[in-house]
C-alpha cells in the first residue's frame, strides 16, 4: 500500500500568524512549511522553516515543489514573488487580491466601488501634491505610505496644515518608491473588524463582528461579539461579502472599519488571518486559523458562530506574568516565543465568558491581577454601555 501523503501548506512569512496557522493545520492532518528570511522566525518553533529571501528563486522553486498550496502570514510579500509562485503552485489568496490589499489607494477605491464609504483621501506624490491634498481634505489628517505600512508604521498625523513640512520630512522620501495617501482624520465612535472567510467553492462565512481598541496605531484590546451593533452586523457582513466576491477571494481576511455617526467607513483590508480574530481560537466553533487552512485547501468551512463572549489582550513589547491567566477560568495564554522588543507583538491572552455580566467580572478580575486595568478599561466601559 502506498503510504498516505499528508497535504502540505506553504506559508510565506514565519511570524505568529504562520505559527498559529501551523498549529491549527495539525489536527486536520495538514503539515506546514514556512519561508522566512530570518532563522529566528517564531513559526519555526512549531513547523519546518526554510530560511530564504523573497527573491531567492532557487529556494522558492524547491519550496513550491514541496507544498500543495501557498498562503501568506505577511501581506507585504512582493507581488512579483507571489505571481512567480502562482505560475508553479496554487496561491491563495490570489496575487491579484493581495495586490489590491497592499495598496491603500487601490483598496479604498475598491471599497467605494463596493458601496463602502471611506475617510476622504487623495493620492500624494510630491510636496506640492501634499499642499493640494491638504487644501481639499484639511486638517487633522493622516499621511500614510500607500504600501508596506502596518500597525501604524509609515504614518504621520497632521494636527494642522502647518505640520505639512514635518509630515514630508517623515515620509516624503518614500513617496517615489511607495506613493503616499492623505486621509482625513476620522473622529470615530468605534473601531470594528469583520473577520470573514470564503472557500474555493464560494461559500462565505463571517464571525460575529469584533470591537477593537488601538494604542499608537497597534491593536491593544478586542471584544467579540462587539456589543450594541444594531444593523451594523448585517451591513458590515454584506460589504465584506461583496468585497470577497468582487476579488474572487479564497481564505480568511479582515475588513477594518470605523463607525462615525452610526455609519461604517472602510479603513483597510488585511488579506490574511488577523490579530483582531485571535479570539476565535477559543471563542468560536471554528477558529480563523482553521478555517483559513480549510479554505485554501478546498475543504468544507467550519461553523463561525461564537461560543459566548471573548475579550483579547494583546501583549506588545513584552509579556506580563502568565500565572493570572493560567489560573483563571476559561482564560487562554498565547506566548509566540519571540524575544521582547519595544512595539513588537509577543503574545496575547483571551478570556471567554457565557454572557456579558460574567465577562465584566472575569475581565475586570484578570485586568487587576495582570495590572493591565488601563488596557482593559475601554472594553469594560463598552460592556457596561458607558
Ligand atoms: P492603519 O494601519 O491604517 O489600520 O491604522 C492604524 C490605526 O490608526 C487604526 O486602527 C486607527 O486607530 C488609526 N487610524 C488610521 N487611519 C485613521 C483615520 N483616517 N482617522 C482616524 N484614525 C485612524
Amino acid at each position: 500500500m502506498m503510504p498516505r501523503r499528508q497535504p502540505v501548506l506553504g506559508i510565506l512569512g514565519g511570524g505568529q500568524l504562520a505559527r498559529m496557522l501551523a498549529l491549527a493545520a495539525a489536527p486536520l492532518g495538514v503539515n506546514a512549511l514556512v519561508v522566512d528570511s530570518s532563522a529566528e522566525a517564531c513559526a519555526g518553533q512549531v513547523a519546518p522553516l526554510v530560511v530564504a529571501d523573497w527573491t531567492d528563486y532557487a529556494a522558492l522553486e524547491a519550496f513550491a515543489a514541496r507544498v500543495d498550496v501557498v498562503t501568506f502570514d505577511f501581506e507585504n510579500v512582493p507581488a512579483e514573488t507571489a505571481h512567480w509562485l502562482a505560475e508553479r503552485v496554487q496561491v491563495s489568496p490570489a496575487p491579484q487580491a493581495l495586490a489590491v490589499a497592499q495598496d491603500r489607494l487601490a483598496e479604498k477605491t475598491l471599497f467605494r466601488e463596493c458601496g463602502l464609504q471611506t475617510p476622504e483621501f487623495m493620492a500624494v506624490d510630491t510636496r506640492e501634491g501634499l499642499d493640494q491634498a491638504l487644501a481639499v481634505i484639511g486638517a487633522p489628517a493622516i499621511l500614510k505610505t500607500r504600501r508596506l505600512g502596518y500597525d501604524g508604521k509609515g504614518q504621520f498625523r497632521l494636527k494642522e496644515v502647518a505640520d505639512a513640512d514635518a509630515a514630508w520630512d517623515a515620509l516624503g522620501a518614500q513617496a517615489a518608491a511607495h506613493g503616499l495617501i492623505l486621509e482625513a482624520f476620522v473622529p470615530f465612535e468605534r473601531e470594528l473588524s469583520v473577520i470573514a472567510v470564503r472557500g474555493r467553492d464560494g461559500d462565505f462565512r463571517s464571525w460575529p463582528l469584533t470591537r477593537n481598541w488601538h494604542v499608537d496605531g497597534v491593536l491593544s484590546m478586542s471584544l467579540a461579539p462587539a456589543p450594541d451593533l444594531g444593523q451594523l452586523q448585517q451591513r458590515a457582513t454584506a460589504l465584506a461579502r461583496t468585497l470577497a466576491e468582487r476579488l474572487g477571494y479564497v481564505g480568511v481576511f479582515a475588513l477594518e472599519l470605523f463607525v462615525r455617526d452610526g455609519e461604517l467607513l472602510g479603513n483597510e483590508m488585511a488579506p490574511r488571518v488577523h490579530n483582531s480574530g485571535h479570539w476565535t481560537i477559543e471563542g468560536a466553533h471554528t477558529s480563523q486559523f482553521e478555517n483559513h487552512v480549510r479554505a485554501v485547501l478546498g475543504l468544507p468551512l467550519g461553523d463561525t458562530g461564537a461560543r459566548g463572549h471573548s475579550a483579547m489582550f494583546n501583549w506588545i513589547g513584552d509579556l506580563p506574568d502568565a500565572a493570572p491567566v493560567l489560573s483563571a477560568v476559561d482564560a487562554h495564554w498565547h506566548d509566540y516565543g519571540k524575544q521582547a522588543r519595544s512595539g513588537r507583538k509577543v503574545g496575547h491572552a483571551t478570556v471567554c465568558a457565557p454572557d456579558t455580566a460574567v465577562m465584566v467580572e472575569r475581565l475586570g478580575a484578570l485586568a487587576v491581577a495582570l495590572e493591565r486595568m488601563e488596557q482593559a478599561q475601554p472594553a469594560l466601559d463598552a460592556l457596561a454601555n458607558r
